[in-house]
Formats: C-alpha cells, sequence, structure tokens
C-alpha cells in the first residue's frame, strides 16, 4: 500500500529541512524523484541515489515565474511522467506591516502561492490525462491563524490551504488526490530567529502538547501516506503534523 515503485515524484526545496526529509523519504519507499533547485546542490541527490532510486536536479528559481511552467514538462522529458508533487519549497519574510516592503510581499507570494499554483496546474495536467497523481502541497499554522509580522506567509499560506481543496474538488473524481501538510513549529533554518530567541522559543513550547518542536523527520510518514495508495480516498484534506497544537 505505500509501496512507490516505479513512481517519479518532484520535490520542491529538498536542499534541507522538511523538504530534503520527505524527498529521502518517499526516495525510502521506492519513487525516482526530481528535485526542483535554484542553486545546483548535489547533496540531496547523492543521498537518495545511495537508496538505489534515480534522481534529477532540475534547475528553477520558484520566483521566475516564466521558468516554473518549464519544470514539469522538463520533468516528464526526462523522467517519462510525473505521479507525484510535493509543493514544498518557501520563504518567510518578517516585518511590522506599516513597515512590510513591496518586494518582499511580492516574493513571497511569488514563491509560496503563485509558484505552487502554477506547478500545480502542469503537473495537473498531466495527472488527470491519466487519471492518476498525487499533489501534496505543504501549508501552514497560518493557513489558519494570523500570525504576527508575516502578513505575506499569511496570505499565500491561507491560500495554499483554500487552493488544495479547490483543486481537489475538480480532480478528485479525475483520480488525482490534492491534499495539504500543515507543519506546527518545526526546527529548521526558517525558524532560526524565533529559535534563537529564547522568550519566544520557550513561550511556543509551553503550548505544544507533545513538548517539543517538530523535526523534518516527522514529516516523512505523513507524505508517504499522501503519496501512496493508502490515501486513495483522502481529498482537498490539511494534515496538521503540530504536535497538538491547533487542537489545544
Ligand atoms: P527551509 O528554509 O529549511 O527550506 C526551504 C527550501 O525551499 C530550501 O530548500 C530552499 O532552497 C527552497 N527555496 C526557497 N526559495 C526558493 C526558490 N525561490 N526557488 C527554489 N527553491 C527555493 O524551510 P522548511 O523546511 O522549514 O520549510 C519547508 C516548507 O514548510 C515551506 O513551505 C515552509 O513555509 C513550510 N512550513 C515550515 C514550518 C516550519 O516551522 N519550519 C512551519 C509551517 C510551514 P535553497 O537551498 O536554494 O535556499
Amino acid at each position: 500500500m505505500f509501496d512507490l515503485s516505479n513512481k517519479v515524484a518532484v520535490v520542491t526545496g529538498a536542499t534541507r529541512g522538511i523538504g530534503k526529509a520527505i524527498a529521502l523519504g518517499l526516495a525510502e519507499a521506492g519513487a525516482d524523484i526530481a528535485l526542483i533547485q535554484r542553486n545546483l546542490n548535489e547533496q540531496t541527490k547523492h543521498e537518495i541515489e545511495r537508496k538505489g532510486v534515480q534522481c534529477k536536479i532540475i534547475k528553477c528559481d520558484l520566483s521566475d515565474l516564466d521558468a516554473v511552467d518549464n519544470v514539469v514538462p522538463e520533468v516528464v522529458e526526462k523522467m517519462g511522467t510525473v505521479d507525484i508533487l510535493v509543493n514544498n519549497a518557501g520563504i518567510q519574510r518578517r516585518h511590522k506591516a506599516v513597515d512590510f516592503p513591496m518586494s518582499d510581499w511580492d516574493e513571497v507570494i511569488k514563491v509560496n502561492l503563485t509558484a505552487v499554483w502554477k506547478l500545480c496546474q502542469s503537473a495537473g495536467r498531466v495527472m488527470t490525462e491519466k487519471k492518476s497523481g498525487k499533489i501534496i502541497n505543504i501549508a501552514s499554522l497560518v493557513s489558519y491563524q494570523g500570525g504576527v509580522f508575516v502578513p505575506a506567509y499569511t496570505s499565500a499560506k491561507g491560500a495554499v490551504g483554500q487552493l488544495t481543496k479547490a483543486l481537489a474538488n475538480e480532480w478528485s473524481s479525475l483520480g488525482v488526490n490534492v491534499n495539504a501538510i500543515v507543519p506546527g513549529y518545526i526546527d529548521t533554518e526558517m525558524n532560526s530567529a524565533l529559535i534563537d530567541d529564547e522568550v519566544r522559543s520557550r513561550q511556543i513550547l509551553e503550548r505544544i502538547p507533545a513538548n517539543r518542536w517538530g523535526e523534518p523527520s516527522d514529516f516523512v510518514g505523513p507524505a508517504l501516506f499522501l503519496a501512496s495508495e493508502a490515501s486513495c480516498y483522502v481529498h482537498g484534506h490539511l494534515l496538521a503534523v503540530d504536535g497538538g497544537w491547533l487542537g489545544r
């Protein structure tokens, strides 16, 4: 049920953090992997190849929306098809709302929302045509909550949650599962400022029922579930992987 042999999975933002853990997890389950990277970094590719599957790097800066259009066609050309798409890459910009620079707003919306939409659309064309596919978008707690000093990120991630449901409504009858994972507070580079802030870091920890920050490895099981036949009747769901944060 969880076997991904002969599947081709596209993962964005897998140089480190959550995306790297997911890419390695899907490879462990047998999938060949296309890594979408803005700068060439072969570390994840080497670790994936050691698992005995194929891995190719497709170069694309996801803030270059014209370049994003070429990603899925290039994966299909080099690897034959696309079975699984994991829209993981994301960026964070923190400023008070009154000071928030337009350039940061635009960049966050491009990488965290518009590139996700474009990749869903182009992978969806391939997947709906062959009546099979799995799309996993990485949303956020701020798909539900407002966050503080992150209005662009909150806007983008809120929209990613809604986009996931909108696409599921269109594509679930066509054999394509579109779902999202909602990470809680995870110990990655994206959160280095929060982790270094002793007070904020303690306050966050006190609110997490599991009593620890999340780790990238916590995402392997949920991603494998949503990428495999195990989730064949799961559509438009936002799966929180948050140590219980949202339930508190
Ligand atoms: P990291 O900052 O550790 O990694 C982000 C990844 O995205 C890197 O591989 C980075 O590549 C890639 N990336 C960023 N911008 C671009 C771009 N323009 N083009 C191509 N690749 C790009 O993030 P996390 O692992 O923490 O987060 C992964 C996802 O989970 C994100 O969508 C994030 O918003 C979401 N999330 C994370 C949470 C957390 O607590 N960490 C909480 C909620 C959601 P490069 O090496 O080139 O920088």
